[in-house]
């Protein structure tokens, strides 16, 4: 059994009512430490000293703001514990930046003395980090930035998250593999020809289609989105939780 609680649910604009997506796998692994991570991570019931595993799709601000406070937050304990800190090729240094930018440079360096830090760059195979097995599978979302979606493999069956993305040979790839999908629903809605960035409530559909045996959940929601419009997807609030 497998337990997803929902810190956040919305897009980069944080609609009313949803803050920045991000999501906790089983108290452990918190996917994408955006900036309402620390926060909702308390309201939710868990400790900062129960995450082994941040993970991070891409460098976008929604997904990686909140990275300052909590690598403070949990180098308070000063217990010398691992944290593995998952992401794209560059990971250790774009999360250093985010420190510095916020004039809290020092704190990289006092968690390497407090904590056992360890960086783990994805390279699409099947990777371990502390009790987390998982692969990422690269999504095409904007020309300028990498983004990785990722399978966690939850023992008997595979947890998905799409990160961010437009339909892709990535995004068919985690849907083919997973039994449960977190797929982001933005709403970007763009003319015809004109190339989108995100997914929409009609690529969701398309999606369901194409691989009906996955149970998609929604998250990175925007006030745009017609929830009207899908039918047979899981649209968790902030702060839901969901046991597969
Ligand atoms: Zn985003
Ligand atoms: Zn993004």
């Amino acid at each position: 059994m497998t337990e997803l609680t929902f810190l956040g649910t919305g897009n980069f604009l944080a609609p009313p009512g949803r803050y920045w997506n991000s999501f906790v796998l089983d108290a452990s692994v918190l996917v994408e430490p955006s900036p309402i991570a620390l926060p909702h991570l308390r309201r939710a019931g868990f400790s900062v000293d129960s995450i082994e595993v941040v993970v991070v799709s891409h460098f976008h601000a929604d997904h990686c703001f909140g990275w300052p406070f909590l690598l403070e937050a949990a180098a308070e304990r000063k217990d010398g514990r691992t944290v593995h800190v998952v992401g794209p090729p560059g990971i250790e240094s774009h999360l250093a930046e985010l420190n510095e930018a916020g004039a809290v440079g020092s704190v990289t360096r006092l968690a390497h003395v407090r904590l056992d830090v360890r960086y783990v760059e994805v390279d699409g195979t099947w990777q371990v980090a502390g009790p987390l097995r998982f692969r990422a599978v690269e999504v095409v979302h904007v020309p300028y930035l990498r983004c990785f979606g990722y399978l966690f493999d939850c023992g008997d069956h595979v947890v998905g998250y799409s990160g961010d993305t437009t339909p892709c040979d990535g995004l068919s790839e985690l849907a083919r593999a997973s039994d449960v999908l977190v797929v982001e629903c933005n709403g970007h809605h763009t003319p015809p020809g004109v190339p989108t960035s995100h997914m929409n409530e009609d690529s969701i559909r398309e999606l369901q289609v194409a691989y009906p045996e996955t149970r998609l959940v929604l998250t990175h929601l925007g006030e745009q989105v017609d929830l009207t419009a899908l039918s047979g997807v899981a649209v968790p609030d902030d702060f839901d939780r969901l046991t597969i």
